[in-house]
C-alpha cells in the first residue's frame, strides 16, 4: 500500500513536472513568482502534503515529499523550492510545536497556495545565526519586535512568516530565542504596522523567488503566536532547528533532482550530437564524465533518502542532524559539478540559453550556501564525528577549543 501511494506521489510529480518545464525560463527571465504553477500543486494537494490529515493535508511524510521534489526539479527548481517550504521548515516546525489554534490558523493558508517564510539571518548574523539582534520584547500579552532580516526566501510574496527572535521579558531579561508566526497578506488587507519589505536581492539564479530584507519596527505580535516549545524558551533555537533538517533535506534533494535533470539531458546529447563523425557518446573523455555524474547523483539520492527516511523513526520527527547536513552537503557540491559538466557536453550550446543548462546551473549555485553553508554543514559533521558539542555561537566555538584542549591534556 506504502509503495503504490508513493509511486503516485512520484506519477503525479512527473506529470506536473511536464506542466512546468516550458514555463521555466519564463519565471527566470520576468523574475516572477509563479502563481500559476501553485494553483496546479494546490489542486494536486503537494502544498502541504506533509501536514497531518486531521488539520487537511495528506500527512505524508518527508520522504514521500522527497520524491516529489526530485522530479519537479528537473523540470524547475524555483517550483521545487516552493514545494520544500510549503512541506518542511517553517510549517514543519508550526505543525510539531505549534498550538491548536496555530496548526488549525496556519494549515489551511499553506493548503491555499502559500509557502512560508524563515526569518533567521540578519545582515551580521548569517552562518553565526545565534548572534541575531532582532529582539521581540514582552509588553503585556504582546511581544514588540525590532530588527531586520535579510536573504529572506519568498519575503514579500509569502503571507506566513516565522521570525526568530531573541526574546525579552518585560524588564528586557533575555529568555532565548523564539519563533513568531507573523501573518501578511496585503492583497487581503493584512498588512501589520512595523513590518516593512526594504528590498528584493537581484540574484544570480532561482530569479523568481523574491529574496528580500524585512524591518521589522515596533512590530506587535500577539503571544500567542510564540512558537511554544516542550523544552522551554532557553533551548528553543536548537530545538526549532530541528526543523530546519527536513528543509535540508528539501534543499539537498532539489540539487540533486537538478544534477538529475542535467544528466539526463547530457545523455540524450552525446548520442545525438556528432563530430569528428561520430556522436560524441563515443569518445571515452566524455564517457568517463557521465559515469561520474551517474555516480554522484546515484549517491546523492542515496543519502537524500536514508536522511528523509530517518525522521520516522527519529523522536523529533524530523531527519537525523548528522544524515541531513551530510546529504545536504554531498548533493550541493556534486549537483554544481554534475550540472557543470553536463554544460560543458553541450558546448556552446550550454552556455547559451536555447537549452536550459546555464539557467539550471545559476539556479543550483545556491544550495551550497543557504540552508547552511557547506562550510558550516562540515562543521556540524565533524563534530558529531569526533563527538564534539558544536554550536553556532561565538561562546560554543571558545568552548570548543577548550575541550578540545582540556581533552588533549
Ligand atoms: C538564495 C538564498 C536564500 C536564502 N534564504 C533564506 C531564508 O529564507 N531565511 C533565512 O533566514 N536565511 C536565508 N538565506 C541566508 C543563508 O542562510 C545565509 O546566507 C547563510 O547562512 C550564510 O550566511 P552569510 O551569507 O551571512 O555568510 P557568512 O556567514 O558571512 O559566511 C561567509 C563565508 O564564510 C564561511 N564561514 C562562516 N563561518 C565559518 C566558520 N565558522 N568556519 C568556516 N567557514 C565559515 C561561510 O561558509 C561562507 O562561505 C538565504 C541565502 C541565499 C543565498
Amino acid at each position: 500500500m506504502l509503495a503504490e501511494q508513493v509511486n503516485l506521489y512520484r506519477e503525479l510529480a512527473k506529470e506536473l513536472a511536464k506542466e512546468f518545464a516550458p514555463k521555466a525560463a519564463h519565471w527566470d527571465q520576468t523574475r516572477r513568482y509563479c502563481h500559476e504553477n501553485i494553483k496546479s500543486l494546490v489542486k494536486a494537494r503537494l502544498m502541504g502534503m506533509t501536514i497531518p490529515k486531521e488539520y487537511g493535508g495528506l500527512g505524508a511524510s518527508f520522504y514521500d515529499c522527497a520524491l516529489v521534489i526530485e522530479e519537479i526539479a528537473k523540470a524547475c527548481t524555483l517550483t521545487a523550492r516552493i514545494v520544500v517550504e510549503a512541506n518542511m521548515g517553517g510549517i514543519s516546525a508550526v505543525m510539531a510545536y505549534g498550538t491548536h489554534e496555530q496548526k488549525t490558523f496556519c494549515a489551511p493558508i499553506v493548503l491555499a497556495g502559500d509557502k512560508p517564510a524563515i526569518c533567521i539571518t540578519e545582515p551580521d548574523a548569517g552562518s553565526a545565526a545565534t548572534e541575531m539582534q532582532t529582539t521581540a520584547r514582552k509588553s503585556g500579552n504582546k511581544y514588540i519586535l525590532n530588527g531586520t532580516k535579510h536573504w529572506i526566501t519568498g519575503g514579500g510574496v509569502s503571507k506566513l512568516h516565522l521570525i526568530f527572535a531573541r526574546v525579552l521579558d518585560e524588564n528586557g531579561n533575555e529568555e532565548g530565542i523564539g519563533g513568531f508566526i507573523v501573518h501578511r497578506d496585503p492583497e487581503q488587507g493584512i498588512e501589520p504596522k512595523g513590518f516593512d519589505v526594504v528590498r528584493r536581492e537581484r540574484t544570480m539564479g532561482l530569479c523568481g523567488m523574491p529574496e528580500a530584507e524585512l524591518k521589522f519596527s515596533n512590530l506587535e505580535v500577539g503571544e500567542e503566536w510564540l512558537l511554544q516549545l516542550s523544552t522551554g524558551l532557553k533551548r528553543g533555537f536548537a530545538q526549532l532547528m530541528e526543523a530546519y533538517n527536513s528543509q535540508r533535506v528539501g534543499a539537498g534533494t532539489i540539487a540533486m533532482g537538478v544534477a538529475a535533470g542535467a544528466l539526463d539531458r547530457a545523455k540524450e546529447y552525446l548520442k545525438k550530437r556528432e563530430q569528428f563523425g561520430r556522436p560524441l557518446a563515443e569518445f571515452q573523455g566524455l564517457q568517463w564524465m557521465i559515469a561520474d555524474m551517474d555516480a554522484s547523483v546515484h549517491a546523492s539520492r542515496l543519502m537524500l533518502k536514508e536522511a528523509a527516511k530517518s525522521a520516522q523513526t527519529s523522536p523529533t520527527g524530523f531527519p537525523d542532524m548528522m544524515m541531513a547536513a551530510r546529504a545536504k552537503l554531498f548533493a550541493s557540491e556534486a549537483a554544481i559539478k554534475t550540472v557543470n559538466d553536463a554544460l560543458q557536453m553541450f558546448g556552446a550550446r550550454g552556455y547559451g540559453d536555447q537549452e536550459p543548462l546555464e539557467r539550471m546551473y545559476r539556479d543550483v549555485r545556491m544550495f551550497t550556501i543557504g540552508g547552511g553553508t557547506a562550510q558550516i554543514l562540515r562543521t556540524q559533521v565533524a563534530g558529531k564525528l569526533l563527538d564534539m558539542k558544536v554550536s553556532q555561537t561565538r561562546d560554543g566555538y571558545v568552548e570548543e577549543s577548550f575541550h578540545v584542549k582540556a581533552a588533549k591534556a
